[in-house]
């Protein structure tokens, strides 16, 4: 009988370790994770501080620092005990984005550049608008993009990788805190496909509604179409706002910058948004960014009201935001923007509006201000 080789005085090789799961070695163990307490809702906070015999009501206040007065600093919880700060100091971190670049437009749109952990760089936009007395941020959820619509930076730079819910919900945080005023509103329309990185979308979208309270009404999630994604959403229920980046009214045109369409084209789209409505009774909005000679003609634009006919949404027009010679697109001018608004109004039952530009003195398109940034995935 061959001896086992703990009856032996064999020295057991690497490659005996590896095959038996026995890779123990101290330069193999991976690095002690360190919790972040952004990222972990008012239970995890609850079992945490149970185990370090603390009162329920910590866990409580300890919540309310996070998300609630947005905090960059364990000592400005003052009301907790000078004791559990310094446990909170010693056994984690409150989160993880380091500020990179942050710059300001004269209309007080805020572009903020962020360091992740692991060296990638994502970027959030604050929006203040003096004539609502509102406030509005945009999020990223992945690191660059793999929907690689034609005219869009991001989607250049193809995906690194996904964003985890704290990544996501930790923008809304910090923007908060530096900009010392609340958020009303939040749009998922940052860099990244959020349907495509759908459970920390949705655990993400769970922290900012349950545990940063901002209601679900003010919350909007956009998609550049992910047919199975938008009926997976619909069935949750929420009560958000979705925008879809429809861009074309017929599978020709949008082929030609949306390579999604090929996978996902306008007619499946179209049954996947009736469905949407049809489970939530939610009022779509469809985004429409107006190219240049490519699909804001007249036919264009009539073409978009007979699709839209029968869905419940409003139309939002985009007028394109160059972000490159080297794209090939072009903004169409501002007659040209107003021709089509009014071609599609005499042509649908829909409220239409063009959208307000804002910080078109810094980097404005989406993802540029990342691009710049870093380097793009390799294919
Ligand atoms: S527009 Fe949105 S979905 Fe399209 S490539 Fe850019 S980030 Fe991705």
């Amino acid at each position: 009988m061959t001896p086992h080789p703990t009856q032996t005085n064999t020295v057991l090789s690497q490659q005996d370790l590896l095959e038996a799961g026995l890779n123990r070695g101290p330069a193999d163990n991976p690095p002690r994770e360190i919790p972040r307490l952004i990222g972990m809702d008012l239970a995890a906070l609850e079992a945490m501080l149970a185990d370090w015999g603390e009162p329920a009501f910590r866990a409580r206040q300890l919540h309310s620092w996070i998300y609630v007065h947005a905090v960059r600093d364990i000592e400005a919880m003052t009301n907790l005990s000078k004791g559990l700060r310094n446990r909170l100091h010693q056994d984690t971190r409150l989160g993880q984005l380091e500020l990179v670049d942050k710059q300001i437009s004269r209309d007080g749109t805020t572009k903020y550049l962020f360091r992740l952990q692991d060296g990638n760089v994502i970027e959030s936009v604050w929006m203040p608008f003096q004539e609502r007395e509102s406030t509005s941020i945009c999020v990223s959820t992945q690191v660059g993009c793999a929907v690689n619509c034609g005219f869009c930076a991001t989607g250049k730079l193809g995906l690194k990788r996904h964003l985890s819910a704290a990544e996501i919900v930790e923008q809304l945080l910090y923007v908060r805190h530096d900009s010392g005023q609340p958020i009303n509103n939040l749009v998922f329309m940052g860099q990244g496909e959020p349907l495509h990185n759908y459970d920390a979308f949705i655990e993400a979208l769970r922290l900012i509604n349950q545990s940063a309270e901002l209601g679900m009404r003010h919350i909007t999630v956009s998609t550049a179409g992910l047919v199975p994604q938008i009926r997976k959403l619909a069935d949750e229920q929420l009560q958000l706002t979705l925008a879809v980046s429809l861009h074309a009214p017929d599978d020709d045109t949008r082929n030609r910058f949306m390579p999604i369409n090929q996978r996902y084209p306008i007619a499946e789209l179209m049954g996947a948004l009736q469905y949407y409505y049809d489970q939530t009774h939610r009022r779509l909005t469809i985004e429409y960014i107006l190219l240049a000679g490519l699909n804001d003609s007249d036919a264009h634009a009539q073409a978009l009201g007979n699709l839209l006919e029968t869905l419940h949404c409003n139309i939002n027009l985009i007028p394109y935001n160059p972000i490159g010679a080297e794209y090939g697109f072009k903004r169409p001018d501002r007659l040209a923007c107003l021709r089509f608004k009014r071609t599609l109004e005499a042509h649908s039952r829909h409220k239409v509006t063009i959208r307000l530009e804002r910080g078109t003195d810094i980097d404005a398109a989406c993802g540029q201000l990342a691009n710049r940034h870093q380097a793009p995935a390799r294919s």
